[in-house]
C-alpha cells in the first residue's frame, strides 16, 4: 500500500494462482502441470536457441510457430494468435473483444481468472450457475450478452461438453464472441477449433503448458476467423510487441512437430487417470467424470480442507477452493503412477 498507488490499484484483487513451493521432493499435484517432461526434440531446440543470436530481437509474430500451429490444425496462420501463455491471450480477448454494454456470461463455477480480467478491464459480468451436477447447461446462456466465455473442459469440475451442445450455441448466439478455453482438451474432448471456419463470432484458446509439457515456458494461443485475431494483434502491439522470446518460439515450434511423444505422454496421463479414479472409488470418494489431466473429489465424510491438510504435512500438494458449493472438494492433478500410488496410500491413512 502506498500514497502514490491509484484507486484502481488499491481495490485491485489480483489472481493468486497454485503454489509454487520452494521445498524440493514435494509431490505437487496442485497446478494441473504434466508429470513428463517436455519431447526431448523440445529440449534440443531450446539448447541450440542458446547461442550469440539470442543478442538480436525475437520474431515479434512468433510466424514459424503460428505456421506450425496452423499446419497442425489445418487452418491459415490469419487465424492463429499466440501470446506468452494463454493467460496472456485471455488477457487480450477480454480487453480487446469483451468490453461491451450487455455482462458477459461465464459459469459460476470455472476459472477464476476470469473475474480478475473483468476487474482489471471494468467489464461487466454475470455468472450462470452449473447444473446441481456441476455441467453446464447451454439453454442458460441463451440471453442478451457482451460475450460468453468457459473453458472446455471446464476447470475446476473436469467435465466435458460436447461439441453438437457448442453448436447449438452458436447457432443461437450470433451477435457477441464465444471463446472456449480448451486448455485442458487434450485429455479427452473434442476440439471446437473446426468450427471457428462455420462461425466468424467464435475464438478458441489453447495452451502448450498442460498437454505439451511446457508451462514453463509461456506459450498459449488463439484460433479464430482473421476479424478477430486482428483485433488481438491491436492489443497486442500496443502493449508488447515481443510476447513470445526466441526460445520459447523454438521450444513450442517442436512441440507442436513432435507429434508422436505428445500423443504418447497424453495417453499416459489418461490411462493413469482412470486409475486414479478408480482408487479414489474404492476408498469411498465421488469423483466428477474428467476429460482433463485432473480430478474433481469429495468425500460424503471428511471435510476436503482438513484432507489436503494432512496430504501436505506429509509433502503431496494438492488444491483446494475456498469457495461455495466446492469447498468440500480436492482438485487433484494427474502424476505419475507412482506418485499417483503415493496419494492413495495416503488418503486411505486419513479416511
Ligand atoms: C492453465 C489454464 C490456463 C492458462 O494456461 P497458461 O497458458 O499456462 O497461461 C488457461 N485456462 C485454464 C482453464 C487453465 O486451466
Amino acid at each position: 500500500m502506498s500514497r502514490y498507488w491509484s484507486d484502481f490499484v488499491h481495490n485491485l484483487q489480483p489472481y493468486v494462482p497454485g503454489e509454487q513451493p520452494k521445498m524440493a521432493n514435494l509431490v505437487k499435484l496442485n497446478t494441473n502441470e504434466n508429470p513428463y517432461g517436455p519431447s526431448p526434440k523440445v529440449l534440443e531446440a531450446i539448447q541450440l536457441g542458446v547461442s550469440d543470436r539470442l543478442r538480436l530481437y525475437p520474431d515479434p509474430g512468433s510466424q514459424e510457430l503460428k505456421q506450425s500451429i496452423a499446419d497442425y490444425y489445418k487452418v491459415n496462420t490469419a487465424n492463429v494468435f499466440i501470446g506468452n501463455g494463454s493467460d496472456e491471450v485471455l488477457g487480450h480477448i477480454f480487453h480487446a473483444l469483451f468490453q461491451h454494454e450487455p455482462p458477459l456470461l461465464f459459469p459460476d463455477i470455472t476459472y477464476s481468472f476470469y473475474p480478475v480480467y473483468c476487474q482489471l478491464y471494468k467489464i461487466d459480468y454475470q455468472t450462470i450457475p452449473l447444473t446441481t451436477d456441476f455441467q453446464i447447461d447451454i439453454n442458460d446462456y441463451l440471453r442478451d450478452n457482451g460475450g460468453i466465455i468457459f473453458p472446455n473442459p471446464n476447470a475446476p469440475t473436469g467435465c466435458l461438453l460436447g461439441l453438437d451442445e457448442i453448436e447449438k450455441l452458436l447457432q443461437e448466439n450470433t451477435d457477441s464472441v464465444v471463446v472456449i478455453d480448451e486448455a485442458y482438451v487434450d485429455f479427452g474432448g473434442e476440439s471446437a477449433i473446426p468450427l471457428t471456419q462455420k462461425y466468424p463470432n467464435l475464438l478458441v484458446t489453447q495452451t502448450l503448458s498442460k498437454s505439451r509439457s511446457l508451462a514453463g515456458m509461456r506459450i498459449g494461443f488463439a484460433i479464430g476467423h482473421s476479424d478477430l485475431i486482428e483485433a488481438l494483434v491491436r492489443i497486442k502491439d500496443s502493449f508488447n510487441s515481443y510476447p513470445l522470446d526466441s526460445l520459447a518460439q523454438a521450444a513450442g515450434v517442436a512441440a507442436i512437430r513432435d507429434r508422436v511423444y505428445f500423443k504418447k505422454t497424453c495417453d499416459l496421463v489418461i490411462e493413469s487417470r482412470d486409475e486414479l479414479v478408480k482408487g479414489l472409488e474404492e476408498l469411498g470418494f465421488e469423483v466428477l467424470p474428467s476429460a482433463t489431466n485432473f480430478v474433481f473429489t469429495r468425500h460424503p465424510d471428511y471435510d476436503a480442507a482438513e484432507l489436503a491438510a494432512g496430504l501436505r504435512k506429509d509433502g503431496v500438494i494438492v488444491r483446494h477452493f475456498q469457495k461455495r458449493r466446492i469447498d468440500q472438494f480436492l482438485r487433484i492433478t494427474i502424476g505419475t503412477p507412482a506418485e499417483n500410488q503415493l496419494l492413495l496410500s495416503l488418503l486411505d491413512t486419513l479416511v
